[in-house]
C-alpha cells in the first residue's frame, strides 16, 4: 500500500481540495439569490411555470434565454445540482474554462450513457470502450445500442494505447473508459486517452463514479465528458438514483435541448434536492471512506485464506503506477479473491453479519457483494471473464463505521468457508 499518498490526502490537504471542500458545501446556489435567504436550496417540485408572454416561452423552450417552462426540459432544484456537480468537476480548470462546464442531470447512471450513446451515436456507427466496466454499462451497451445499430468495440488490453489505437475509425463517435474499474479498480492514463481521442477528432469520456470528484476530476487531464451515477459516492446514503454527464457547455446544452427532453430520463426534483444535501459531506465522507479502506486493505493483504486483493493503490496493482498520478486519496472499492471456489465464496457472503450483503458501493455502510452472481450476473460466463469477475471474489465498499467491526467480521466469515 502507498501511505505517502494516503497521509498527504487524507489527512492534509492541498489548495484544490481545500475548494472541493466549499464547492461540496455551497456550490450550485446562492442564498442570496433566494427571496428569503434561505440556507439550504428550495425544492421546486411543480412541473410548470407561468410565463409572460409568448415570446419568453419560446426563448427559453429554444434555450436563447434562461429559465424554466416545464420539468421535463428543466427543473431550478435539479439545476442547482447540475452547477454544483460541474464546479466540482472543473475547479482544476484555468479560469476561462471552468467558467465553460455545465452538467445535465438524468435519472440513473445508466440513463446518463444511454443518451449520451443515442446522443452521438447513428446505425453503423461504433464507440471504442475499455471491457473493464460495471456489469450494468457493459450489458448496456453490449445488448442495448444494437437498437441504433451501434457496435460496442471492446480493446484488447486498455492500458495499451496502441490497443485503442487499432479500433478507431472514421465511424467511432467516441471512447469510453471507467476510471477506476468497478470492481477492480484499474487505472488507465487519462491525459495518453483524451490526446488519442482528440488525434481522430473524437471526445473521450470518463465514467469517474468510483473516484468521485474529490479523488480525481478527468476534465483537468483532457477528457471530454464526465459520468457519474450519482446514486453512489455522490449521494451517499443511499437515498436515490441519479446520474450526470459533466462536459463543455455548448455540448452540454445540445445534449439537453435535444436527447435529454425527447428520452425523458430526467432526475426527479425530490432526489435532486436529497443528493445535493448528500453532496454537503462528500469531502468529508471520502476521507473517512478512505481511511477505514486503508485499514480493511492492509488486514486482508496479510490473511492467509485471501488469494489477492485488488485496490488501485497497492502497489502491486497491475497499473499502480497510474493511480498513483491520477488519484488523491483511497478509493473506497476493494475487489477480493477468497481462496476456495464459488461454493466456499458463497459461504463467505452468507456467513458476513456485520458486512451488508448489497449489490450497491459509495454507502456509509460497509457493503459486500458477490459480483459474479449480483452486480455481473446478468452476463455470459464469458463476459464475466473478459471483464474480470471470477467466482471466487468479493467486492467490498467500505463504510465510515468502526472498521475494527468490519475486519472482525471479515476474519470471523473466513473462518468459515
Ligand atoms: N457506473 C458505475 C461505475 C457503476 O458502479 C454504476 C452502478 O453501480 C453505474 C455506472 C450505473 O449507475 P446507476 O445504477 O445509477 O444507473
Amino acid at each position: 500500500m502507498n501511505q505517502k499518498i494516503f497521509l498527504e490526502n487524507c489527512v492534509s490537504f492541498s489548495n484544490s481540495q481545500h475548494y472541493l471542500k466549499t464547492v461540496c458545501v455551497r456550490g450550485g446556489y446562492d442564498p442570496f439569490d433566494d427571496p428569503y435567504g434561505a440556507i439550504l436550496p428550495p425544492l421546486y417540485r411543480g412541473v410548470t411555470y407561468v410565463m409572460p408572454d409568448t415570446e419568453t416561452t419560446e426563448r427559453v423552450i429554444r434555450g436563447e434565454e434562461g429559465g424554466f417552462v416545464y420539468g421535463r426540459f428543466g427543473n431550478p432544484t435539479v439545476e442547482v445540482l447540475e452547477r454544483c456537480v460541474a464546479e466540482l468537476e472543473g475547479l482544476g480548470l484555468a479560469d476561462f474554462l471552468f467558467r465553460g462546464i455545465d452538467a445535465l442531470a438524468c435519472a440513473s447512471g445508466n440513463a446518463a450513457h444511454r443518451l449520451l450513446i443515442t446522443h452521438f451515436c447513428s446505425s453503423g456507427d461504433n464507440i471504442v470502450l475499455s471491457p473493464y466496466l460495471y456489469g450494468g454499462t457493459r450489458h448496456l451497451v453490449e445488448y442495448r445500442v444494437s437498437f441504433a445499430n451501434t457496435e460496442a468495440r471492446f480493446v484488447e488490453d486498455p492500458a495499451d494505447i496502441e490497443s485503442w489505437r487499432r479500433l478507431i475509425d472514421e465511424r467511432t463517435q467516441f471512447l469510453f473508459v471507467e476510471v477506476p474499474t468497478n470492481p477492480h479498480g484499474y487505472m488507465y492514463d487519462i491525459r495518453a486517452l483524451s490526446d488519442l481521442a482528440h488525434s481522430f477528432g473524437k471526445p473521450l469520456v470518463v465514467d469517474s463514479t468510483i473516484a468521485t470528484p474529490i479523488l480525481m476530476r478527468p476534465l483537468e487531464y483532457g477528457a471530454d465528458f464526465v459520468t457519474h451515477s450519482l446514486t453512489k459516492g455522490m449521494a451517499g446514503h443511499s437515498q436515490g438514483m441519479g446520474g450526470i454527464i459533466v462536459g463543455g457547455q455548448e455540448e452540454i446544452r445540445h445534449l439537453r435541448m435535444s436527447e435529454a427532453r425527447d428520452e425523458g430520463a430526467v432526475l426527479a426534483p425530490d432526489t435532486a434536492w436529497l443528493i445535493r444535501l448528500g453532496i454537503m459531506s462528500l469531502y468529508e465522507r471520502v476521507a473517512a471512506h478512505a481511511k477505514n479502506t486503508f485499514s480493511l486493505v492492509s488486514a486482508l493483504q496479510q490473511h492467509p485464506r485471501v488469494r489477492k486483493v485488488w485496490h488501485p493503490l497497492c502497489t502491486d496493482h497491475p497499473t499502480y503506477n497510474v493511480a498513483a498520478q491520477l488519484l488523491e486519496g483511497y478509493p473506497s472499492l476493494v475487489y477480493v479473491e477468497i481462496d476456495g471456489g464459488e461454493k466456499e465464496t458463497r459461504r463467505f457472503m452468507d456467513a458476513l453479519r456485520f458486512c451488508r450483503n448489497c449489490v450497491h458501493l459509495g454507502d456509509a455502510n460497509t457493503f459486500a457483494t458477490h459480483c459474479w452472481s449480483s452486480t455481473h450476473g446478468v452476463l455470459q460466463p464469458r463476459e464475466k471473464k473478459s471483464s474480470g469477475i471470477v467466482p471466487n471474489g468479493v467486492r467490498f465498499s467500505v463504510g465510515m463505521e468502526d472498521i475494527r467491526s468490519v475486519i472482525i467480521d471479515v476474519a470471523e466469515a473466513l473462518e468459515k468457508i
